[in-house]
């Protein structure tokens, strides 16, 4: 069983500053650090730490190998990463004093990732394997599609939220992720009810309210409530959910239990400050939840 992860590569540019600049203001950053982001990239991590075999398909610009290092060192096998000239994605996340952001990205080789690489990479794939997909990359439809006709389950987490994305990639999805705001994003699109989105199966987080699983043919519900923690950094816990989530299923725990132990690692995420690389492992997991 593999989970393909159709999903972007991103470097993380923070810059700690006094204030967020005015329009025309030029500003000297207080601090700079880099780290490996994208909510693809995240996902793929989570999925690994719990414990699944995870092909990414993706792409980098001429100055991201150090990403595909990390991904690599995290357990991600990174075979159907292309390096292109295009830049690779980043994001420039400004960060005020008080801890107001302001962020620019750069969508760059993610959004150039060529056709053949993700029919490649699931020329080989059928049932029992699983494709993830986001929003930051091309190909979503077009991969989804083939996935759908290989055989694959398809799992979609519909973010960042484009109701034209959603709604062509939907008619080739198993399973639908979003967030509360997602869900709603979607219901006003389609100006349906989330038990009426034409989906097999959805699982909708809210946060620290928990996490929703819905099959609305077979009028099946799930609650998995969250954990109750004291958060320090929420970024990246709709990430660490999705890939425990995926890799849970993928290892054939029924959602219920695949829920659980996703809300368990998202949790712990919550108490840690960083994303990818404060996605904690399997082992530290299960411990939180003995
Ligand atoms: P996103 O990051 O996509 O907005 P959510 O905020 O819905 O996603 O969070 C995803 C999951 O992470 C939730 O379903 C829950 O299990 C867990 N989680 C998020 N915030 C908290 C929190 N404050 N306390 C405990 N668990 C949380």
């Amino acid at each position: 069983m593999t989970v393909f992860n159709l999903g972007s590569i991103n470097t993380d540019h923070f810059y700690r500053l006094a204030h967020l600049p005015a329009p025309g203001e030029t500003l000297a950053a207080q601090s700079y650090a880099r780290g490996l982001g994208g909510k693809g990239a995240n996902q793929s991590v989570a999925a690994a730490c719990a414990g699944a075999e995870v092909r990414h398909i993706g792409a980098i610009g001429p100055e991201g190998g150090w990403m595909v290092e990390r991904l690599t060192a995290l357990g991600v096998d990174c075979r159907h990463v292309a390096q292109l000239e295009t830049v690779s994605g980043h994001a420039i996340i400004n960060i005020d004093a008080a801890g107001e952001n302001a962020i620019v990205i750069v969508p760059g080789a993610n959004r150039a990732i060529p056709e053949a690489l993700a029919r490649e990479a699931l020329a080989g794939a059928g049932p029992g394997d699983v494709l993830i997909l986001q929003n930051e990359t091309s190909l979503q439809v077009e991969t989804a599609r083939f996935a759908q006709e290989q055989g694959l389950f398809v799992v979609y987490s519909a973010a960042p939220f484009e109701a034209d994305a959603a709604l062509a990639v939907l008619p080739h999805v198993s399973l639908l992720l979003l967030n509360e705001i997602e869900a709603a994003q979607l219901c006003a699109a389609l100006e349906v009810s989330l038990e009426s989105l034409p989906v097999p199966a959805i699982c909708m987080t809210r946060g620290a309210q928990g996490a929703l699983w819905l099959e609305p043919e077979a009028g099946r519900r799930i609650e998995a409530p969250a954990f109750r923690v004291t958060p320090v950094d929420t970024t990246g816990a709709g990430d660490t959910f999705a890939g425990y989530l995926v890799a849970g299923l993928s290892q054939g725990l029924d959602p219920a239990s695949a829920m659980r132990r996703a809300s368990a690692a998202a949790a712990l995420k919550v108490t840690r400050q960083g994303t990818a690389e404060a996605i904690p492992s399997a082992a530290e997991t299960e411990a939180f939840l003995q």
